[in-house]
């Protein structure tokens, strides 16, 4: 039986998060047997048969002018579709904000269970069973699936892409019914955010800020850091409703998931709903005045002192290290 990968695009991108899917569906395949297929729902072809090379053995796309845009039961039909086509074992998407809103459609639609925002995936007794966090990070949860497909959504950047060389994807048109009026309330544009900056799911650096930068003119410190870092700007929940910084930087529970690379904490406490959207981080470094504060307990690396002083200090040697590498 086959895997099926839900391919995302925007703009006619492909997301990179698509590719960690195809990568978690390749080695589940392994396990469980039978191809990987994608199925892509867009306005025209994102060039998906490049993704032969992240593990697509072909590739189904879902056409129509009204793709432009998000089209949430437009999308959930046109998947269905794919799964009626494919007959799945494990179906999965990327627990992107898309991803999120359209894989419990699926599964409602197809009257099967769903597992959101998975950071681990394995195959026991040729069945899948997926891990996702719980009580904001404390616990982890294994699930199984009583019925296929078997849905999960996958934490962006907990899963690795692989790279096959050479291989091509077979992209083919998808027979789906498109219904006009099912699809009267859909997305008609994206407005993006300021500065055309990065989205904090698919950052590989994010530097965050709490309420110890004592006002949203100070984060012009973070800012510098996360320049010199090739960073992204998030924050904590605090400074968010103090109006410091918009809602879409803001990290945790009622906030975005992140799991970058490098997550630097700066004046965050790390109450427990902050932890729950960051505690996935390879590498959490933490810079705070207070030694007994709860994010030195999930910090890799823990820096006690002043931000003011610690975090200029930091960037000067971060931007002295990129021009010696040049
Ligand atoms: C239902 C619910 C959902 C929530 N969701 C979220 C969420 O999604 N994300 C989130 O972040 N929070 C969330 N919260 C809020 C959360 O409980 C905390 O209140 C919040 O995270 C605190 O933000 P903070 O760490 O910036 O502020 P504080 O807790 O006030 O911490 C500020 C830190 O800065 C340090 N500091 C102060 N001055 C300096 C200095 N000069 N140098 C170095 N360090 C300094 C202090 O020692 C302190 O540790 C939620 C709460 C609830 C109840």
């Amino acid at each position: 039986m086959s895997i099926l990968a839900f391919i995302e695009q925007r703009n006619g991108q492909v997301r990179p998060v698509s590719r960690e899917v195809l990568g978690e569906a390749t080695r589940l395949a392994e396990k469980l047997g039978g191809p990987v297929v994608g199925v892509c729902v867009a306005a025209s072809d994102p060039g998906l048969a490049g993704l032969g090379e992240a593990g697509a053995t072909r590739v189904l796309l879902a056409k129509h002018e009204a793709f432009a845009q998000y089209d949430a039961a437009g999308y959930a039909r046109a998947v269905v579709a794919a799964v009626e086509a494919v007959k799945p074992a494990v179906l999965l998407f990327g627990a992107t904000a898309i991803g999120k809103d359209l894989a419990p459609r699926v599964a409602a639609r197809l009257g099967v269970g769903l597992a959101n925002d998975c950071t681990a995936l394995s195959a026991e007794g040729g069945k899948l069973i997926a891990t996702r966090p719980v009580f904001a990070g404390k616990a982890n949860l294994k699930l199984a699936f009583p019925r296929i497909p078997a849905i999960a959504s996958l934490r962006p950047r907990a899963f690795a892409a692989v790279t096959r060389n050479g291989s091509a994807a077979a992209v083919e048109p998808l027979a789906f019914a498109y219904d006009a009026q099912a699809s009267r309330a859909r997305v008609t544009r994206l407005a993006a955010s300021a500065g055309g900056k990065a989205d904090l799911t698919e950052s590989e650096v994010i530097v965050s800020g709490g309420r110890g930068l004592k006002g949203p003119e100070n984060f012009k410190v973070i800012e510098e850091l996360a320049e010199a870092l090739g960073a992204t700007v998030g924050a904590s929940r605090a400074v968010v409703d103090a109006g410091w910084r918009p809602h879409s930087d803001q990290v945790g529970q009622t906030g975005k998931t992140v799991s970058p690379k490098l997550y630097v904490a700066v004046g965050i406490s790390g109450a427990i709903q902050h932890l729950a959207g960051m505690s996935s981080s390879r590498c959490i470094v933490a810079i705070n005045k207070d030694p007994e504060a709860p994010i030195f307990k999930v910090a890799d690396y823990g820096l006690v002192g002043d931000l003011f002083e610690v975090v200029p200090a930091l960037t000067k040697a971060v931007k002295e290290l990129n021009e010696k590498s040049g």
